[in-house]
């Protein structure tokens, strides 16, 4: 029994003011909500983000982490800091990170890696362009992105959560179905049993690419997925409690 994980991932929108309402209202709701939830936040705001849901069963982490233990790697931000605010999870390969600055595969399971050395859990994401959905390489495509993290991680792979994020969902109103989520879901937990089948069926598979309200229900139903990466829904605590609870 996979328990579901909805958790947000703010991105670059927070402000000490705006984070205190938007935490309260999340913890306002969260006894209502099945889930496990959480937040990826800003590391600025770690610290806020500590003291305030320290006592809660919300939990809390960062949306990028360094592949470098530590040293001279002018604004990375370490696997180890992230633990020192309590950080539970570190979203690794977030399709803006590879896009924006140029992630590679190999990174990203460095990341992971270290991430799990460190005592951090992972969301690793995978997912194709439109372009490539389009051209029929979505299985492809994230076949090779997850095998260069499953190759790094070995045995513990049952250690990392998975988030399937097609880009051109993401951010753009524009989601997956049901059904064309859960078949990359399904393959990603055949891949995953391929290199570790003990672990296939315990990692959570989040689906990620404008879930909403509306929307999260009829997702959040398939077998292959296990909660969500939320981004714009995530920075309103109502839209992100009903998402949860449809969990
Ligand atoms: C994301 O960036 O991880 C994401 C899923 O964003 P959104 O929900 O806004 O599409």
């Amino acid at each position: 029994m996979r328990t579901p994980l909805i958790a947000g991932n703010w991105k670059m929108n927070a402000s000490l003011a705006s984070n205190g309402a938007l935490l309260a209202g999340v913890i306002g709701g969260a006894a209502s909500v099945r889930a496990e939830l959480a937040v990826c936040v800003p590391s600025p705001y770690l610290a806020q983000v500590q003291a305030v849901l320290g006592d809660t069963s919300v939990r809390w982490g960062a949306q990028d982490m360094s592949a470098h233990e530590q040293g001279a790697y002018t604004g990375e931000v370490s696997a180890r800091m992230l633990l020192e605010f309590g950080c539970s999870f570190a979203i690794v390969g977030h399709s803006e990170r590879r896009s924006y600055h140029a992630e590679n595969d190999l990174q990203v399971a460095q990341k992971a890696v270290l991430a799990i050395q460190t005592g951090l859990t992972p969301i690793v994401c995978v997912g194709e362009t439109l372009q490539q959905r389009e051209r029929g390489l979505t299985d492809e495509v994230v076949a090779s992105q997850l095998g260069v993290v499953l190759e790094a991680l070995g045995e513990h792979v049952g250690q990392m959560v998975v988030a399937y994020e097609p880009v051109w969902a993401i951010g753009t109103g524009k989601t997956a179905t049901p059904e064309m989520a859960q078949q990359v879901h399904a393959t990603i937990r055949r891949l995953i049993a391929e290199r570790h089948a003990a672990s296939a069926t315990h990692v959570r598979i989040l689906y990620g690419g404008s879930m909403k309200p509306d929307n999260a229900a009829e997702l959040l139903a398939m077998p292959d997925i296990d909660g969500g990466l939320i981004g714009g829904a995530s920075l309103n605590a109502p839209d992100f409690l009903a998402i949860a609870r449809a969990a």
